[in-house]
Protein backbone atom coordinates (compact mmCIF):
# COMPACT_ATOMS: atom_id res chain seq x y z
CA UNK A 1 0.00 0.00 0.00
CA UNK A 2 1.09 3.71 -0.30
CA UNK A 3 2.68 5.92 2.29
CA UNK A 4 1.21 9.35 2.76
CA UNK A 5 3.83 10.92 1.14
CA UNK A 6 3.79 8.66 -1.91
CA UNK A 7 -0.21 9.57 -2.29
CA UNK A 8 0.47 12.76 -1.78
CA UNK A 9 3.00 13.25 -4.43
CA UNK A 10 0.76 11.20 -7.09
CA UNK A 11 -2.19 14.21 -6.35
CA UNK A 12 0.24 17.30 -6.02
CA UNK A 13 1.29 15.95 -9.30
CA UNK A 14 -2.39 15.90 -10.88
CA UNK A 15 -2.61 19.36 -9.08
CA UNK A 16 0.19 21.16 -10.94
CA UNK A 17 -0.84 19.73 -14.24
CA UNK A 18 -4.73 21.42 -14.23
CA UNK A 19 -4.52 24.06 -16.50
CA UNK A 20 -6.41 27.03 -14.52
CA UNK A 21 -8.45 29.64 -16.47
CA UNK A 22 -8.70 32.91 -16.16
CA UNK A 23 -11.71 35.46 -15.89
CA UNK A 24 -12.17 39.36 -15.43
CA UNK A 25 -14.03 40.41 -11.90
CA UNK A 26 -14.71 44.07 -10.98
CA UNK A 27 -11.76 45.04 -8.14
CA UNK A 28 -14.46 45.27 -5.58
CA UNK A 29 -15.32 41.23 -5.78
CA UNK A 30 -11.52 40.56 -6.29
CA UNK A 31 -11.04 39.56 -2.35
CA UNK A 32 -9.20 36.04 -2.05
CA UNK A 33 -8.72 35.46 -5.44
CA UNK A 34 -5.65 35.10 -7.39
CA UNK A 35 -4.16 37.86 -9.96
CA UNK A 36 -3.55 36.18 -13.21
CA UNK A 37 -1.82 39.47 -14.60
CA UNK A 38 1.03 41.80 -13.30
CA UNK A 39 -0.29 44.97 -11.80
CA UNK A 40 1.77 47.58 -12.96
CA UNK A 41 1.58 51.10 -11.76
CA UNK A 42 0.34 53.80 -14.70
CA UNK A 43 1.77 56.95 -11.89
CA UNK A 44 4.29 57.20 -9.90
CA UNK A 45 3.32 57.05 -6.28
CA UNK A 46 3.10 59.23 -4.90
CA UNK A 47 2.61 61.56 -7.59
CA UNK A 48 4.26 64.46 -6.10
CA UNK A 49 6.25 65.36 -3.18
CA UNK A 50 3.40 65.94 -0.19
CA UNK A 51 3.60 66.50 3.34
CA UNK A 52 3.43 63.71 5.44
CA UNK A 53 2.11 65.81 8.56
CA UNK A 54 -0.02 68.72 9.26
CA UNK A 55 2.54 71.42 9.88
CA UNK A 56 4.49 74.51 8.36
CA UNK A 57 6.40 74.13 5.23
CA UNK A 58 9.82 76.14 4.69
CA UNK A 59 12.96 76.22 3.23
CA UNK A 60 15.42 74.42 5.61
CA UNK A 61 17.63 76.96 7.45
CA UNK A 62 18.93 75.80 10.92
CA UNK A 63 20.21 79.69 11.21
CA UNK A 64 16.35 80.55 11.55
CA UNK A 65 13.61 79.48 14.07
CA UNK A 66 10.89 82.12 12.90
CA UNK A 67 8.72 82.34 10.66
CA UNK A 68 5.61 84.34 9.37
CA UNK A 69 2.64 82.74 7.50
CA UNK A 70 1.45 83.47 4.15
CA UNK A 71 -0.57 80.89 2.81
CA UNK A 72 -2.55 77.46 3.33
CA UNK A 73 -2.37 74.45 1.53
CA UNK A 74 -4.56 71.49 1.90
CA UNK A 75 -4.68 68.29 0.21
CA UNK A 76 -6.21 68.47 -3.44
CA UNK A 77 -5.92 72.45 -2.89
CA UNK A 78 -2.49 72.94 -4.61
CA UNK A 79 -1.41 76.03 -5.16
CA UNK A 80 2.04 77.65 -5.54
CA UNK A 81 4.06 80.02 -3.22
CA UNK A 82 7.32 81.52 -3.68
CA UNK A 83 8.30 81.90 -0.03
CA UNK A 84 10.73 84.01 1.58
CA UNK A 85 12.97 82.23 4.28
CA UNK A 86 11.72 83.53 7.20
CA UNK A 87 8.14 82.86 5.58
CA UNK A 88 5.76 79.94 5.60
CA UNK A 89 2.90 78.12 4.30
CA UNK A 90 0.46 76.55 6.63
CA UNK A 91 0.21 72.63 4.89
CA UNK A 92 -1.92 69.45 5.68
CA UNK A 93 -0.81 65.80 5.67
CA UNK A 94 -1.19 64.38 2.06
CA UNK A 95 -0.97 68.27 0.52
CA UNK A 96 1.36 68.85 -2.39
CA UNK A 97 4.47 71.24 -1.15
CA UNK A 98 5.46 73.88 -2.65
CA UNK A 99 8.81 73.65 -5.09
CA UNK A 100 10.95 75.57 -2.83
CA UNK A 101 10.22 73.97 0.37
CA UNK A 102 12.41 71.33 1.87
CA UNK A 103 11.00 70.51 5.45
CA UNK A 104 7.71 70.47 7.19
CA UNK A 105 8.10 71.42 11.14
CA UNK A 106 4.89 69.45 12.33
CA UNK A 107 2.33 71.91 14.17
CA UNK A 108 2.52 69.85 17.51
CA UNK A 109 6.38 71.00 17.32
CA UNK A 110 5.67 75.04 16.93
CA UNK A 111 4.19 78.12 19.28
CA UNK A 112 1.56 80.22 17.18
CA UNK A 113 1.54 83.74 18.18
CA UNK A 114 -1.23 85.78 15.71
CA UNK A 115 0.69 84.80 11.52
CA UNK A 116 3.40 84.03 13.42
CA UNK A 117 5.20 80.81 14.59
CA UNK A 118 8.58 80.45 16.21
CA UNK A 119 10.28 76.46 17.15
CA UNK A 120 9.52 75.09 20.20
CA UNK A 121 12.31 74.41 23.13
CA UNK A 122 13.73 71.54 22.90
CA UNK A 123 11.98 70.61 19.18
CA UNK A 124 14.03 68.85 16.59
CA UNK A 125 14.38 70.88 12.88
CA UNK A 126 16.03 68.76 9.84
CA UNK A 127 16.33 69.00 6.25
CA UNK A 128 13.78 67.26 4.57
CA UNK A 129 11.85 66.53 7.23
CA UNK A 130 8.27 65.26 6.63
CA UNK A 131 8.23 65.37 2.82
CA UNK A 132 7.23 61.85 1.66
CA UNK A 133 9.12 61.88 -2.33
CA UNK A 134 7.06 61.43 -5.67
CA UNK A 135 7.73 57.79 -6.57
CA UNK A 136 9.16 56.91 -3.24
CA UNK A 137 6.35 54.58 -3.16
CA UNK A 138 6.44 53.18 -6.91
CA UNK A 139 7.49 54.52 -10.14
CA UNK A 140 5.16 54.13 -13.03
CA UNK A 141 5.70 51.33 -15.22
CA UNK A 142 7.04 49.10 -11.83
CA UNK A 143 5.15 46.09 -11.03
CA UNK A 144 3.04 46.97 -7.35
CA UNK A 145 1.42 43.50 -7.61
CA UNK A 146 2.95 40.10 -8.65
CA UNK A 147 0.99 37.82 -11.08
CA UNK A 148 0.17 34.53 -8.29
CA UNK A 149 -0.91 37.15 -5.36
CA UNK A 150 -3.67 35.91 -3.55
CA UNK A 151 -5.51 39.20 -2.85
CA UNK A 152 -5.64 40.64 0.84
CA UNK A 153 -7.09 44.21 1.81
CA UNK A 154 -3.92 45.28 1.43
CA UNK A 155 -3.56 44.52 -2.24
CA UNK A 156 -6.53 45.68 -3.28
CA UNK A 157 -5.49 49.25 -2.26
CA UNK A 158 -1.99 49.00 -4.11
CA UNK A 159 -4.00 47.94 -7.04
CA UNK A 160 -6.42 51.04 -6.78
CA UNK A 161 -3.96 53.41 -7.13
CA UNK A 162 -2.51 51.55 -10.09
CA UNK A 163 -6.24 52.24 -11.95
CA UNK A 164 -7.44 49.29 -12.32
CA UNK A 165 -10.88 48.84 -11.74
CA UNK A 166 -11.10 45.49 -13.11
CA UNK A 167 -8.60 42.57 -12.99
CA UNK A 168 -7.63 39.15 -14.59
CA UNK A 169 -7.80 36.44 -11.83
CA UNK A 170 -7.65 32.83 -11.82
CA UNK A 171 -11.02 31.39 -11.93
CA UNK A 172 -12.19 29.24 -9.09
CA UNK A 173 -12.00 25.67 -9.20
CA UNK A 174 -15.51 23.89 -9.32
CA UNK A 175 -15.95 21.07 -6.63
CA UNK A 176 -18.83 18.95 -7.13
CA UNK A 177 -19.72 16.93 -3.93
CA UNK A 178 -22.27 13.77 -3.88
CA UNK A 179 -22.52 11.80 -0.63
CA UNK A 180 -23.94 8.07 -1.09
CA UNK A 181 -25.39 5.34 1.11
CA UNK A 182 -28.32 4.03 1.92
CA UNK A 183 -28.58 4.89 5.68
CA UNK A 184 -28.45 8.95 4.93
CA UNK A 185 -31.42 11.02 5.50
CA UNK A 186 -31.26 14.70 4.68
CA UNK A 187 -30.39 17.32 7.72
CA UNK A 188 -34.04 18.35 8.39
CA UNK A 189 -35.20 14.71 9.26
CA UNK A 190 -34.89 12.82 12.57
CA UNK A 191 -33.26 9.62 11.93
CA UNK A 192 -35.38 6.46 12.64
CA UNK A 193 -34.04 3.06 13.08
CA UNK A 194 -30.46 2.41 11.30
CA UNK A 195 -30.45 6.04 9.39
CA UNK A 196 -28.20 9.02 9.97
CA UNK A 197 -27.80 12.79 8.61
CA UNK A 198 -26.00 13.23 6.07
CA UNK A 199 -23.14 15.27 7.60
CA UNK A 200 -20.28 15.00 5.49
CA UNK A 201 -21.43 16.84 2.81
CA UNK A 202 -21.30 19.90 4.41
CA UNK A 203 -17.79 19.38 6.14
CA UNK A 204 -16.64 18.91 2.46
CA UNK A 205 -19.09 22.12 1.31
CA UNK A 206 -17.40 24.32 3.88
CA UNK A 207 -13.44 23.24 3.22
CA UNK A 208 -13.89 23.89 -0.22
CA UNK A 209 -15.83 27.39 0.22
CA UNK A 210 -12.99 28.19 3.18
CA UNK A 211 -10.74 27.96 0.08
CA UNK A 212 -12.77 30.51 -1.98
CA UNK A 213 -13.14 27.63 -4.73
CA UNK A 214 -16.93 26.89 -5.87
CA UNK A 215 -18.64 23.95 -4.00
CA UNK A 216 -21.65 22.11 -5.66
CA UNK A 217 -23.76 20.38 -3.62
CA UNK A 218 -24.96 16.97 -5.57
CA UNK A 219 -26.90 16.04 -2.24
CA UNK A 220 -26.97 12.09 -1.51
CA UNK A 221 -28.04 9.10 -3.40
CA UNK A 222 -28.90 5.49 -1.94
CA UNK A 223 -26.29 2.45 -2.73
CA UNK A 224 -27.81 1.47 -6.00
CA UNK A 225 -25.36 1.12 -8.42
CA UNK A 226 -27.09 2.17 -11.41
CA UNK A 227 -28.10 5.03 -9.85
CA UNK A 228 -24.97 6.31 -8.95
CA UNK A 229 -23.43 5.22 -12.08
CA UNK A 230 -26.10 7.46 -13.52
CA UNK A 231 -25.39 10.59 -11.35
CA UNK A 232 -21.64 10.47 -11.11
CA UNK A 233 -21.94 9.87 -15.25
CA UNK A 234 -23.92 13.19 -15.23
CA UNK A 235 -22.07 15.12 -12.41
CA UNK A 236 -18.43 14.32 -14.44
CA UNK A 237 -19.76 14.88 -17.79
CA UNK A 238 -21.02 18.75 -16.50
CA UNK A 239 -18.33 21.38 -15.69
CA UNK A 240 -16.93 20.35 -12.27
CA UNK A 241 -12.92 20.45 -11.99
CA UNK A 242 -13.16 18.11 -9.42
CA UNK A 243 -15.09 15.64 -8.00
CA UNK A 244 -15.54 14.66 -4.04
CA UNK A 245 -17.69 11.52 -3.39
CA UNK A 246 -18.20 10.49 0.10
CA UNK A 247 -18.65 6.56 1.14
CA UNK A 248 -19.39 3.41 -0.52
CA UNK A 249 -14.97 2.96 -1.37
CA UNK A 250 -13.98 0.48 1.15
CA UNK A 251 -13.91 -2.83 0.74
CA UNK A 252 -17.79 -3.60 1.78
CA UNK A 253 -20.49 -5.62 0.11
CA UNK A 254 -21.67 -2.32 -1.19
CA UNK A 255 -18.89 -0.34 -1.93
CA UNK A 256 -19.48 0.32 -5.45
CA UNK A 257 -17.55 3.42 -6.28
CA UNK A 258 -14.43 2.02 -7.49
CA UNK A 259 -16.14 0.12 -9.77
CA UNK A 260 -18.78 2.36 -11.02
CA UNK A 261 -15.40 5.06 -11.77
CA UNK A 262 -13.55 2.66 -13.42
CA UNK A 263 -16.48 1.79 -15.55
CA UNK A 264 -17.05 5.62 -16.39
CA UNK A 265 -13.54 6.03 -17.64
CA UNK A 266 -11.79 7.29 -14.86
CA UNK A 267 -8.49 6.56 -14.27
CA UNK A 268 -7.39 5.20 -10.84
CA UNK A 269 -4.00 7.03 -9.58
CA UNK A 270 -4.22 5.37 -6.61
CA UNK A 271 -6.78 3.78 -4.06
CA UNK A 272 -5.49 3.33 -0.38
CA UNK A 273 -2.97 4.78 1.31
CA UNK A 274 -1.54 3.83 4.87
CA UNK A 275 -2.90 6.44 7.04
CA UNK A 276 -5.71 6.68 9.40
CA UNK A 277 -7.89 7.78 9.30
CA UNK A 278 -8.59 8.05 6.15
CA UNK A 279 -7.15 4.30 4.09
CA UNK A 280 -9.30 3.65 1.56
CA UNK A 281 -9.18 7.39 -0.07
CA UNK A 282 -9.49 6.70 -3.83
CA UNK A 283 -8.33 8.81 -6.03
CA UNK A 284 -8.38 9.23 -10.15
CA UNK A 285 -8.09 11.30 -13.57
CA UNK A 286 -11.12 12.06 -16.01
CA UNK A 287 -10.35 13.19 -19.34
CA UNK A 288 -12.97 15.18 -20.90
CA UNK A 289 -12.34 17.55 -24.10
CA UNK A 290 -8.57 17.71 -23.36
CA UNK A 291 -9.45 18.73 -19.47
CA UNK A 292 -8.28 16.71 -16.58
CA UNK A 293 -10.87 16.65 -14.02
CA UNK A 294 -9.78 14.84 -10.62
CA UNK A 295 -11.64 12.05 -8.92
CA UNK A 296 -11.52 11.89 -5.09
CA UNK A 297 -13.35 8.64 -3.76
CA UNK A 298 -13.25 9.87 -0.13
CA UNK A 299 -14.19 7.32 2.68
CA UNK A 300 -18.08 8.00 4.62
CA UNK A 301 -16.83 7.78 8.03
CA UNK A 302 -17.09 11.90 8.87
CA UNK A 303 -13.63 12.47 10.10
CA UNK A 304 -11.84 10.27 7.78
CA UNK A 305 -13.65 12.36 4.45
CA UNK A 306 -12.57 15.86 6.59
CA UNK A 307 -8.76 14.36 7.49
CA UNK A 308 -8.62 13.73 3.72
CA UNK A 309 -9.42 16.84 2.34
CA UNK A 310 -7.05 18.22 4.65
CA UNK A 311 -4.03 16.30 4.16
CA UNK A 312 -4.45 15.38 0.42
CA UNK A 313 -6.26 18.56 -0.85
CA UNK A 314 -6.16 21.46 0.99
CA UNK A 315 -2.20 22.54 0.56
CA UNK A 316 -2.11 21.40 -3.14
CA UNK A 317 -5.11 24.00 -3.36
CA UNK A 318 -2.76 26.76 -1.55
CA UNK A 319 0.24 26.21 -3.91
CA UNK A 320 -2.46 26.57 -6.77
CA UNK A 321 -3.72 29.79 -5.44
CA UNK A 322 -0.79 31.29 -3.89
CA UNK A 323 -2.95 30.71 -0.28
CA UNK A 324 -0.02 30.97 2.27
CA UNK A 325 0.34 27.33 3.99
CA UNK A 326 0.08 27.85 7.72
CA UNK A 327 2.16 24.39 7.68
CA UNK A 328 2.72 22.73 10.86
CA UNK A 329 3.36 23.81 14.66
CA UNK A 330 5.39 21.91 16.79
CA UNK A 331 4.00 21.59 20.41
CA UNK A 332 4.85 19.23 23.60
CA UNK A 333 2.12 16.57 23.79
CA UNK A 334 0.88 16.54 27.30
CA UNK A 335 -0.52 12.77 27.12
CA UNK A 336 0.49 9.60 26.43
CA UNK A 337 -1.00 8.65 22.91
CA UNK A 338 -1.96 4.80 21.52
CA UNK A 339 -0.55 4.34 18.23
CA UNK A 340 -0.01 0.72 17.30
CA UNK A 341 0.83 0.14 14.03
CA UNK A 342 2.77 1.83 11.07
CA UNK A 343 0.32 4.14 9.38
CA UNK A 344 0.97 7.71 9.64
CA UNK A 345 -1.93 9.37 12.30
CA UNK A 346 -4.12 12.44 12.04
CA UNK A 347 -5.45 12.59 15.37
CA UNK A 348 -7.33 15.09 17.10
CA UNK A 349 -6.04 17.17 19.30
CA UNK A 350 -6.45 20.53 21.01
CA UNK A 351 -3.21 23.08 20.51
CA UNK A 352 -2.95 25.83 23.14
CA UNK A 353 0.10 28.14 23.04
CA UNK A 354 1.32 29.29 26.72
CA UNK A 355 4.11 32.28 26.44
CA UNK A 356 5.99 31.12 23.44
CA UNK A 357 5.55 27.55 23.70
CA UNK A 358 2.97 25.42 22.22
CA UNK A 359 1.24 22.66 24.21
CA UNK A 360 -1.32 20.33 22.12
CA UNK A 361 -3.80 17.65 24.38
CA UNK A 362 -5.45 14.82 22.90
CA UNK A 363 -8.37 12.91 25.18
CA UNK A 364 -10.45 12.09 22.17
CA UNK A 365 -11.71 8.59 21.23
CA UNK A 366 -9.42 9.16 17.87
CA UNK A 367 -12.65 7.02 16.65
CA UNK A 368 -13.40 8.08 12.65
CA UNK A 369 -17.00 8.19 13.03
CA UNK A 370 -16.95 10.81 15.55
CA UNK A 371 -17.35 13.94 14.08
CA UNK A 372 -18.60 16.64 17.39
CA UNK A 373 -14.42 15.37 18.37
CA UNK A 374 -13.45 16.54 15.31
CA UNK A 375 -15.16 19.66 15.79
CA UNK A 376 -14.31 20.58 18.98
CA UNK A 377 -10.58 19.85 18.33
CA UNK A 378 -8.11 22.53 17.01
CA UNK A 379 -5.72 20.99 15.10
CA UNK A 380 -4.94 17.30 13.74
CA UNK A 381 -1.51 15.73 15.43
CA UNK A 382 0.58 14.33 12.96
CA UNK A 383 1.93 11.24 14.18
CA UNK A 384 4.57 9.38 12.05
CA UNK A 385 4.88 5.68 10.76
CA UNK A 386 8.18 4.85 12.57
CA UNK A 387 6.47 6.78 15.76
CA UNK A 388 4.72 4.26 17.97
CA UNK A 389 2.82 5.04 20.94
CA UNK A 390 4.12 8.77 21.75
CA UNK A 391 4.49 9.97 24.91
CA UNK A 392 3.52 12.78 27.45
CA UNK A 393 6.36 15.51 26.73
CA UNK A 394 7.32 14.11 23.34
CA UNK A 395 7.37 17.21 20.79
CA UNK A 396 4.59 16.52 17.59
CA UNK A 397 3.70 18.33 14.66
CA UNK A 398 0.32 19.55 15.00
CA UNK A 399 -2.17 21.12 11.60
CA UNK A 400 -3.61 23.89 12.84
CA UNK A 401 -7.89 23.55 11.54
P1 LIG B 1 -18.77 3.82 4.03
O1 LIG B 1 -17.50 4.52 3.68
O2 LIG B 1 -19.83 3.99 3.05
O3 LIG B 1 -18.48 2.40 4.37
O4 LIG B 1 -19.29 4.50 5.37
C1 LIG B 1 -18.49 4.48 6.53
C2 LIG B 1 -19.25 5.10 7.68
O5 LIG B 1 -19.51 6.45 7.40
C3 LIG B 1 -20.57 4.47 7.96
O6 LIG B 1 -20.73 4.44 9.37
C4 LIG B 1 -21.55 5.42 7.32
O7 LIG B 1 -22.81 5.36 7.93
C5 LIG B 1 -20.90 6.75 7.52
N1 LIG B 1 -21.26 7.70 6.48
C6 LIG B 1 -21.26 7.47 5.16
N2 LIG B 1 -21.62 8.56 4.47
C7 LIG B 1 -21.85 9.53 5.37
C8 LIG B 1 -22.25 10.89 5.29
N3 LIG B 1 -22.47 11.48 4.12
N4 LIG B 1 -22.41 11.58 6.43
C9 LIG B 1 -22.17 10.97 7.61
N5 LIG B 1 -21.78 9.71 7.76
C10 LIG B 1 -21.63 8.97 6.66
MG1 LIG C 1 -21.67 3.10 2.63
Amino acid sequence: MLSYKEAFSLIKEQFQNLNLETETVKLEDSLHRTLAEDIVSDINLPPFDNSAVDGYAVQFDASINEWEIIGEISAGNFKEYNLLKNQTIKIMTGAKIPEICTAVIPIEAVEVHNRKIKLSAGSRYLDGMNIRRKKSDIAEGVTAVEKGTFLKPRHLASIASCGKSEIRVYKKLKFGILATGDELIPVNEKPEGDKIRVSNVYSLLGEVLALNQEAINFGFINDDKEKIKEKINNILNSDIDILLTTGGVSVGEYDYLKDIFEELGVKKIFWRAFIKPGKPCYFGIFNKNNKTKLVFGLPGNPVSSQVNFKVYIKENINNLFGIQNIGQIKAELLNDLRKKDKKRCFMKGILKKEKDEYFVTSKFSQSSGNMVELSNANCLIVIEEEHLNPKKGERVNCIPM
